[in-house]
C-alpha cells in the first residue's frame, strides 16, 4: 500500500486530487483540512471507502501520521479568504510546510510543495518562467500569501540540502473547475455564479488585466506525474498552467456567452497589488513531464464548470 497524506484534501484541488488517487487500488488516502476554507461537502463521496481517512486538524500543528507520500495543498489560496486573517495565511504556510517537511524526514516520504504563480508577484518578465525571481511587494496585502508561499519553496529546498529530505515544488498558476467554493471570491465563481444568478459581473479595475486559466483536471495530472517522477534530483520548481491568456473582460463575455446570461457588467475598484498579466511559460513541465500539456481549453472547462455551479445555484 502507498499510504498518501493529503493536506488541505477537503478543498477545491486537494478533493480533485483525492478523487484521481483513490481510482488507483495500491493507494491509501488520509486528509488533514481544518475546514477552514475546505468543505467536508468535496470529501462525502469518499468518506466510505475504506481506503480513505479524514482527519480535522490544522497543519500548523504537529500530527504523526506515517506516510510514503505527501501533498502539502493546505491554504487558502484565493485573495479574500487568505486577506481574511493574514498573519493565519504566513503561518499556514511556513508552519504547515515545517511539519510536513518534518513528517516527511521522519518517514523518508516524498512531500509535493503546492506553491504558486503568486511567487512571480506583479511579473516583469512575461511569460513567467521559473528562473525568473519575481516581483512581490513585501508589505502588500497579498504578501501574506505570496512571501509565506516563497518562504515555504526555500524551506523545501533547505530541507533537501541540509537533510536530504525528498522535495517536489510546483507553482500553479489560476486553476477553476468542479469543487470550488461558489462564495470564495475568485473570479471564475464569482462570474459564473453572479451570470446563473441574473446578478450583475464584478469587474475589477478596467478588466485588461490577464491571466491563464487551467481547467483543474489537467492540473491533477501534471501533479500526480510531478510526485511519481522517479529521478531524486528532479525536484523542480514547476510551473503548472495552461498557457492561453485572457483578459477578465474576455473571461466575462465567455461567462456570458456559456452560461446564456443576461448580466451586464458592473466595475469595481482594483484591489491593491494586483497583478496586472500572468501567463504560464510550460516549457520545463512538457519536457519533464513526460510531454505533460494543458488538454482542456477554457471554452470546454467553462462549460463544465458551469455544470457543477448550475448544481449549487
Ligand atoms: N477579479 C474580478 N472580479 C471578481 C474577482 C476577481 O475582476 O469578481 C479579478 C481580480 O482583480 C484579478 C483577476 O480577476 O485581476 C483574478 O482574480 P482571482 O482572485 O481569481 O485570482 P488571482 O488574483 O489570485 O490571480
Amino acid at each position: 500500500m502507498n499510504r498518501i497524506l493529503v493536506t488541505g484534501g477537503a478543498g477545491f484541488l486537494g478533493s480533485n486530487l483525492c478523487a484521481r488517487l483513490l481510482q488507483n487500488p495500491e493507494n491509501q488516502v488520509t486528509v488533514l483540512d481544518n475546514l477552514f476554507t475546505g468543505r467536508k461537502s468535496n470529501i462525502e463521496p469518499f468518506l466510505q471507502n475504506p481506503r480513505f481517512r479524514f482527519i480535522e486538524g490544522d497543519v500548523k500543528q504537529w500530527q504523526d501520521i506515517p506516510c510514503d507520500q505527501i501533498y502539502n495543498a493546505a491554504c487558502p489560496a484565493s485573495p479574500p479568504a487568505y486577506q481574511k486573517s493574514p498573519t493565519d495565511t504566513t503561518k499556514t504556510c511556513i508552519f504547515g510546510v515545517l511539519n510536513m517537511l518534518e513528517l516527511a524526514k521522519k518517514y523518508n516520504a516524498t512531500l509535493l510543495q503546492f506553491s504558486t504563480s503568486e511567487v512571480y508577484g506583479d511579473p516583469e518578465v512575461h511569460p513567467q518562467v521559473e528562473t525568473y525571481r519575481g516581483c512581490v511587494n513585501p508589505i502588500g496585502i497579498r504578501s501574506c500569501y505570496d512571501e509565506g508561499k516563497r518562504c515555504a519553496e526555500a524551506l523545501c529546498f533547505d530541507y533537501h540540502r541540509e537533510f536530504g529530505v525528498k522535495i517536489k515544488v510546483i507553482r500553479i498558476f489560476n486553476t477553476y473547475g468542479p469543487n470550488m467554493d461558489p462564495e470564495d471570491g475568485r473570479v471564475v465563481s464569482n462570474f459564473i455564479m453572479q451570470a446563473l444568478r441574473g446578478q450583475d459581473l464584478t469587474v475589477y479595475g478596467d478588466g485588461t488585466q490577464t491571466r491563464s486559466f487551467q481547467y483543474v483536471d489537467d492540473l491533477i495530472e501534471g501533479i500526480v506525474r510531478m510526485m511519481n517522477d522517479s529521478r531524486p534530483d528532479f525536484l523542480g520548481p514547476v510551473n503548472l498552467g495552461n498557457p492561453g491568456e485572457f483578459t477578465m473582460l474576455e473571461l466575462a463575455q465567455k461567462v456570458l456567452q456559456h452560461t446564456g446570461s443576461q448580466s451586464k457588467l458592473v466595475f469595481k475598484p482594483l484591489p491593491g497589488d494586483d497583478p496586472t498579466r500572468r501567463r504560464a511559460d510550460i516549457t520545463v513541465a512538457k519536457r519533464e513531464l513526460k510531454g505533460w500539456e494543458p488538454k482542456i481549453a477554457l471554452d470546454e472547462g467553462l462549460e463544465k464548470s458551469i455544470a457543477y455551479f448550475r448544481t449549487l445555484v
